[in-house]
């Protein structure tokens, strides 16, 4: 899977291979897709949501930048499969998750795979997790309809976000937002992705 899903696609972060390499993906997907684990695609893990493709949890995980003493929000858990990657590359890591039995359901995984330095939350992320604030880096794993100001206003001066921005046609543009040592934040296209709608207040709509 890293070899020829995302080294060759040029994700170059030797953490996040060593990362992706060592962490069993399998785990967090549904027994009936097992098989798939490892395949180069997202996966349905129950009530609609998904669990991302390899290649954009590694990419989204490199364009962090992370070194080991960060401070990380993640919104929307999902499977708990990306809040693992980045407990293994951070310090610490605060990871909301607006569906109630997929909070549950990562809690308990991530606490039987011993990641004690991830906290999953039952609540809205498009309003960030204030408790954790401010935040080295920031990935929102939902497609937004632009940058949520709760989210931008927790990232902390040299900090890096990243985030799926709507750019039409169910489309987004995976977007790396930066806030300079002076306090403003530049913004930077990745590529274009596809994502499951983030909810809530700072949602989309319908
Ligand atoms: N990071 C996940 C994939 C996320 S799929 C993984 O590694 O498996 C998107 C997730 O965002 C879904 O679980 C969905 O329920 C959640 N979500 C959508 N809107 C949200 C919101 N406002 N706050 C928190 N989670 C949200």
């Amino acid at each position: 899977m890293v070899e020829q899903q995302i080294r060759r696609r040029g994700v170059r972060d030797q953490r996040v291979l060593e990362v992706m390499t060592l962490l069993p993906r399998h785990l967090f997907v549904p027994m009936s897709l097992r098989d798939a684990s490892y395949a180069d695609t997202p996966l349905a893990i129950g009530l609609g949501q998904t669990i991302s493709q390899p290649y954009i949890v590694a990419l989204m995980s490199s364009a962090l930048e992370l070194r080991g003493s960060e401070r990380v929000l993640e919104v929307g858990t999902g499977s708990g499969y990306q809040a693992a990657i980045l407990g293994c590359l951070a310090a610490s890591v605060h990871s909301v998750e607006l569906v109630p039995y997929l909070a549950e359901r990562a809690t308990r995984l991530l606490s039987r795979l011993g990641c004690r330095n991830v906290a999953v939350h039952q609540g809205d992320g498009s309003l960030g997790w204030k408790d954790g604030a401010p935040y080295d880096a920031v990935v929102v794993t939902a497609a937004a309809p632009m940058l949520p100001a709760p989210i931008s206003d927790q990232l902390a001066r040299g900090g890096r976000l990243v985030i799926p921005l709507a750019a039409g046609d169910g489309y987004q543009l995976l977007t790396l937002v930066r806030r300079t040592e002076d306090g403003s934040l530049s913004e930077r296209a990745i590529t274009s992705v596809a994502f499951m709608p983030l909810r809530g207040k700072f949602g989309m709509r319908n």
